[in-house]
């Protein structure tokens, strides 16, 4: 019988995301500054103190090179007081949230997760003129609780294409043991709503007792909190903490790996709450027994997975993709130059959906790019995700880089899908 959410207590443990001493300053810029400066919009410069000036951030950056300021150049600037230099830079634009700049620094500290979302909150409080398609998203989020500037009501539109019963909790008046965060992208965007639909067929044949939030659902914020609008992402943590406060149900899934990032790591330090949340790639590969029988039409393909930065370099989860995959019978696995933790970005976090025409314009390629080359050079005939950002992402990059019709982008959900319910897919 699904009971109540416990926040802070029962519900999944999680080794590979539970908040470690490193991660208690990752919050919301101005919002929880760690020094005793009496200005909270820049008391968090006080945390870059222990920069030892190694150059090992710039060096990781996949966009360093196109950055006036390199992360650890930035650093050095805020230290001699020059911040205004920086926040008139390109700099604070290029950053896409790869984490791998964090992964690799050796005193610890959030470049990722506090350095770039505070240079942006100082550029919004100061009036500096933003990159008008982010500026765009990020007011979309304000007056719509979506980027993509849609009304609530058509949140639920795609669920009448996925040929099977989608609950929405409000309506069900009962417990649920999944209540499944679509998310934005694939409520809304045409290519991201197949995603959703095969997620409902997936989760219906495997005899999931799920529900969605429907209308009521609101963006989860990651984006709009590495983006530096701190009171915004404040304001979308009240609103869906409410919200998960007000269901009933065993856990939270999403195919989103940036909601997942954001409501495994950041909502706790934000509410000092736990909600137990999976990703579907962790969520079915638990359910492989059920699973296994059902993926009965083959996909004869030899197939390459990307690790997304959220589940991969933040949340280590690299293994529950790649089970999946390997469970549907004639697919063949390989993989990638700069594949699990050296994974190259998409270029789509942080912001970075909305911010493609500002780095084109500095760096004259995009990281999806670069990237769609990697998976082509395996010879692979399908391009695995699991974010639905990548899935029309790397769609484009096949186009822009004249590949067109030499490999084929599915997220996971949608190869089970079609090796449970339709014929396999074709490789071009
Ligand atoms: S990797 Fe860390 S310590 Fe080294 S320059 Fe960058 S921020 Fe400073
Ligand atoms: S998070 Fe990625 S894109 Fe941003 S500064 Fe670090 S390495 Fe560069």
């Amino acid at each position: 019988m699904p009971g109540r959410i416990r926040p802070g207590g029962e519900g999944l443990h999680r080794e590979d995301t539970e908040l470690s001493g490193d991660m208690q300053s990752a919050v919301p810029a101005g919002s929880a500054p760690s020094s005793a400066s009496s200005d909270p919009r820049t008391a968090w410069k006080a945390e870059f103190n222990p920069c030892i000036q190694c150059g090992m951030c710039g060096g990781a950056c996949p966009l360093a090179s196109a950055m006036e300021y390199t992360p650890r150049h930035s650093i050095y600037l805020l230290k001699e007081g020059l911040l205004d230099q920086v926040l008139k830079s390109n700099t604070l634009w290029l950053c896409v949230s790869c984490y791998n700049c964090t992964a690799r620094c050796p005193s610890g500290l959030k470049i990722t997760d506090v350095l770039f979302p505070a240079l942006r909150d100082a550029a919004i409080s100061a009036g500096h003129t933003l990159p008008a398609e982010f500026k765009k998203a990020l007011d979309n989020t304000y007056r719509y609780g979506n980027s993509l500037g849609e009304g609530p009501r058509k949140r639920i539109e795609w669920t009448k294409g996925a040929g099977v019963p989608v609950p929405i909790i409000g309506q069900l008046q009962r417990p649920v043991e999944a209540l499944w965060l679509v998310e934005c992208y694939p409520s809304y965007h045409p290519r991201n709503q197949r995603q959703a639909q095969a997620m409902a067929r997936v989760l219906h044949a495997t005899g999931v007792d799920f529900a969605i939030l429907g209308p009521e659902e609101h963006c989860v914020g990651d984006c709009e909190r590495l983006s530096g609008e701190a009171g915004l992402f404040e304001s979308l943590v009240e609103y869906n903490t409410s919200l998960f406060d007000k269901y009933e149900y065993n856990e939270i899934v999403t195919g989103d790996p940036h909601a997942f990032n954001s409501l495994t790591r950041i909502y706790p330090l934000a509410t000092g709450r736990r909600y137990p949340v999976r990703h579907y790639v962790e969520f079915l590969a638990a359910r492989m027994d059920a699973l296994r029988p059902l993926l009965k039409n083959r996909i004869e393909a030899k197939v390459t997975y990307h690790d997304n930065c959220c589940l991969g370099r933040m949340c280590g989860m690299y293994e529950s993709p790649r089970e999946l995959l390997r469970a549907i019978p004639g697919i063949s696995l390989v993989e990638m130059p700069f594949a699990r933790e050296n994974a190259l970005c998409c270029g789509g976090g942080g912001g970075g959906m909305w911010l493609d025409t500002v780095i084109w314009q500095a760096a004259h390629e995009r990281l999806s790019d670069r990237r769609i080359a990697h998976a082509l050079s395996t010879g692979a005939e399908v391009l695995a995700v699991s974010c639905p950002f990548e899935a029309s992402r790397f769609e484009d990059a096949l186009k822009s880089t004249g590949n067109e019709g030499k490999m084929i982008v599915k997220d996971i959900i949608e190869l089970l899908d079609e090796s449970i319910s339709a014929p396999g897919v074709k490789p071009a």
